[in-house]
């Protein structure tokens, strides 16, 4: 006989962990919750590789619900993951994100600005002068305008938000196996039955969530279901330069670069063009994009990083959705027990309190009721109703 349990959830990253947490302190929720995750240490996770930044500058209603229901879960982290006196900690800050936009670029981010003003967000478009006047540092000579967020955006420590998550799901009774998930059989045809493991345990659940982060397509084909999701490799750069950037946000550029400081350090990125960006699961860094692309860029547009030095790197997976690159979450249609979570690209970290909420919502009433994430819904991918989202 195998193990029974009302929720099995593949994946024990930020967001299934965050699932687990919010199912195990419902109150109106009382099954049995199990984790399973192969990587107990989160080696390949991309939740321990991830640079793990919130924003509230998106442009579409539904990613900046998410953003405002996960800003305020993070600010009460400290007390809602503490276990008994020790409060959890995750070092969020909040200098804001600088999206800069070009001439050719300045309309869009204005309708995007409407959007985000019409969502109460806080955020101030500046034109060149003030750019200049408020980042003496920028090189601002190509530029039209700059969307700066004035509050509820930056940075923490998004492994630590995993960790806090997982040990409060932990101690409220979540058991977490450390095994592969090597097959999903059916009990009837539209409805999952069992979770098969490598070590031949079969555990039988009445709802099993896919939060396989980059692997989820490859859980989904278990039951015979496509899911667009792909590996994407993201490399990370750290750097030290001898020049004093004061005041910096987390920095788009037009180029297409990411930047933002870590201590007395840096961090930047650049997203790889699709034809560089195999769907494989390697995790090399790919040092020619920083020679070739990034540095050139970033002396650019900050010339006090043209003494830069180079220190290490890292590459981690988005779990990158090639339809409309947001996150897929909810029952999928033609198997009711069987729950997405995942395809967030790039926003996981950031969304996966509200992922976390809404899904248990979903499992405890049938029926979102603290954030409506319908709007990710599966469906819209058969239905090309793609939520229109700038990816970065
Ligand atoms: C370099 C980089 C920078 C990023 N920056 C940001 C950022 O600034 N802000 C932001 O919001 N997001 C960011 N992200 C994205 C974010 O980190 C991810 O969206 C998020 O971590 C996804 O969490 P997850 O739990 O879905 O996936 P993961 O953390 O990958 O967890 C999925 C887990 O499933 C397990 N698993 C897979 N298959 C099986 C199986 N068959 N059996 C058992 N277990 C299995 C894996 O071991 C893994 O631990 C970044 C990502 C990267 C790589």
């Amino acid at each position: 006989m195998g193990t029974s349990y009302d929720v099995v959830i593949v994946g024990g990253g930020v967001v299934g962990s965050s699932i687990a947490y919010f199912l195990s302190t419902n109150a109106d929720f009382s099954g049995r919750i199990a984790v399973i995750e192969r990587d107990p240490y989160y080696t390949a996770s991309s939740s321990s590789l991830s640079t793990s930044a919130i924003r509230q500058q998106f442009g579409t209603p539904p990613n900046i619900a998410m953003s405002k229901f996960s800003i305020d879960f993070l600010r009460e982290v400290p007390t809602r993951l503490a276990i008994g006196d020790e409060l959890a900690d995750i070092g969020l800050h909040e200098p804001g994100y600088l999206v800069l936009a070009t001439p050719e670029r300045a309309e869009a981010q204005r309708a995007k600005n409407r959007v985000q003003r019409d969502m109460g967000v806080e955020v101030e478009l500046m034109e060149q002068a003030e750019l200049a006047r408020r980042f003496p540092w920028l090189n601002t000579e190509d530029l039209a305008l700059g969307s700066l967020g004035l509050r509820n955006e930056g940075w923490f420590d998004g492994p630590g938000l995993l960790q806090a998550f997982r040990r409060k799901a932990r101690a409220q009774g979540v058991d977490y196996r450390a095994a592969t998930v090597t097959d999903l059989t059916m009990a009837s045809p539209g409805k999952v039955g069992e979770v098969v493991l490598d070590n031949d345990e079969r555990l039988s659940a009445g709802t099993v969530v896919n939060a396989a982060g980059p692997w989820s397509a490859q859980i989904a084909r278990m039951v015979g279901a496509e899911l667009p999701v792909v590996p994407s490799k993201r490399c990370v750069f750290v750097f030290e330069t001898p020049e004093r950037i004061e005041n910096c946000p987390f920095v788009f550029d037009t180029s297409g670069f990411w930047l933002r400081p870590e201590g007395q350090l840096f961090l930047c990125g650049v997203p790889p063009l699709r034809e560089n960006d195999p769907d494989d699961f390697g995790l090399e860094v790919d040092y020619d994009l920083f020679d070739e692309v990034i540095w050139p860029a970033l002396a650019h547009r900050v010339p006090g990083f043209e003494r830069l030095r180079m220190l290490r790197a890292w590459a981690g997976l988005y779990e990158y959705n090639t339809f409309d690159h947001s996150g897929i979450i909810g029952r999928h249609p033609e198997i009711s027990n069987f729950v997405l979570a995942t395809g967030f690209s790039g926003h996981g970290m950031m969304h996966a309190a509200a992922t976390g909420s809404g899904v248990c919502d979903l499992i405890a009433y049938d029926q979102y009721r603290s954030i409506d994430l319908s709007a990710f819904r599966y469906e819209r991918i058969a239905g090309n109703q793609p939520i229109k989202e700038h990816v970065y």
